[in-house]
C-alpha cells in the first residue's frame, strides 16, 4: 500500500515513521520498518538488518521504534493493505530473507540467522505459487503467506555482491504489479528500487546527500521537494549523493527531476 526508503548519514527512522504516517489515509492493517541497524563502535557495519513490525497503528510502531532504540540511517518502512495472506504481524512488510536453509539445519536455528535481504513490495505478483515451489526446492524457508515473500528469496538467490544487478535479475522473473524497496546487509549505504503497475518516486535530498524513494511524493513532503517520477519497469539504485536510473532495457536514463508544490 505505502512505501518509504532512505539513505542518510542521521538517524532516519523518525523520518520513516513519519512519511508512513502522510499515507496513512490510504488505510493499511499492518506496517513495519527495516533499518541497517547502528552498531557499536568497533563492530563491523552493516551485518545487522533490524526489523520492527506491527498490527496496530503507525503511530505506535514509531512509538515502539523510539522505547527499543531503533535507529540506523538507511532503511525501508511500508503500509500493508493485505492481498495475500492475512492481516497479522508474521505477514507485514518488511520481509526477510536469511539465505537457503543448509541442510540438516532445524528451523530454530534456520530463523535465528541474521536477515541477508529485505524488502517492501506494494502490488500483487501473480506467479508467486510458480516462484514459491522452485525457491523451496533451493532451500528457502518461507515464514509468510504473502505473494511478496518470493521476490525477498528470488533476490537473495540471485545475489552476487551487487544488490542493483540481483533486483534487475529478479523482476524479470516476476508476472503482475510491483513497486518494491529494497536493502541488503552487506551494502549499509545503498537502497535499490524497481517498479511495474504501481508508482515510486526517488526523493533527492536538499543536502545533496540523502535521497529517498516513496510510493507517492507526499510520503516526503517537508523532507524534499526534488521527485523524480519513475516509469514503468525502471530500477533505481539509492545512495548517499547520488542516484541512478535504469530503464527495462538495461541502460542508465535521465528521468526529470520536477519540484513539487510543498504539501503540509
Ligand atoms: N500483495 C502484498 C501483500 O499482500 C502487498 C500488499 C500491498 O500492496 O500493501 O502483502
Amino acid at each position: 500500500c505505502g512505501i518509504v526508503g532512505a539513505v542518510s548519514t542521521r538517524n532516519i527512522v523518525p523520518l520513516l515513521v513519519q512519511g508512513l504516517q502522510r499515507l496513512e489515509y490510504r488505510g493499511y492493517d499492518s506496517c513495519g520498518v527495516a533499518v541497517h541497524a547502528a552498531e557499536a563502535a568497533g563492530a563491523v557495519p552493516g551485518t545487522r538488518l533490524k526489523r520492527l513490525r506491527g498490527i496496530a497503528r503507525v503511530a505506535d510502531l514509531g512509538a515502539q521504534a523510539e522505547s527499543q532504540g531503533l535507529a540506523g540511517s538507511t532503511g525501508i518502512a511500508h503500509t500493508r493493505w493485505a492481498t495475500h495472506g492475512a492481516p497479522a504481524i508474521g505477514n507485514a512488510h518488511p520481509h526477510f530473507s536469511r539465505g537457503p536453509v543448509p541442510a540438516g539445519m532445524d528451523g530454530e536455528q534456520a530463523a535465528a540467522r541474521p536477515a541477508r535481504v529485505t524488502l517492501v513490495h506494494n502490488g500483487i505478483i501473480e506467479n508467486h505459487e510458480a516462484l514459491r515451489a522452485e525457491l523451496l526446492a533451493r532451500g528457502y524457508f518461507f515464514t509468510s503467506q504473502t505473494d511478496t515473500e518470493v521476490i525477498v528469496h528470488l533476490i537473495d538467490s540471485l545475489y552476487d555482491g551487487d544488490l542493483l544487478a540481483a533486483v534487475q535479475a529478479a523482476v524479470k522473473r516476476l508476472r503482475g504489479s510491483y513497486s518494491i524497496a529494497v536493502l541488503h546487509r552487506d551494502e549499509p549505504q545503498r537502497l535499490v528500487g524497481a517498479r511495474e503497475g504501481s508508482p515510486l518516486v526517488l526523493g533527492i535530498g536538499a543536502d545533496g546527500k540523502e535521497n529517498f524513494l516513496a510510493s507517492d511524493a507526499m510520503a516526503l513532503a517537508g523532507v524534499t521537494d526534488q521527485i523524480v517520477y519513475l516509469e514503468e519497469g525502471d530500477t533505481v539504485d539509492v545512495q548517499l549523493g547520488k542516484h541512478w536510473v535504469v530503464a527495462r532495457d538495461g541502460q542508465a536514463v535521465q528521468r526529470p527531476v520536477r519540484t513539487v508544490q510543498a504539501m503540509s
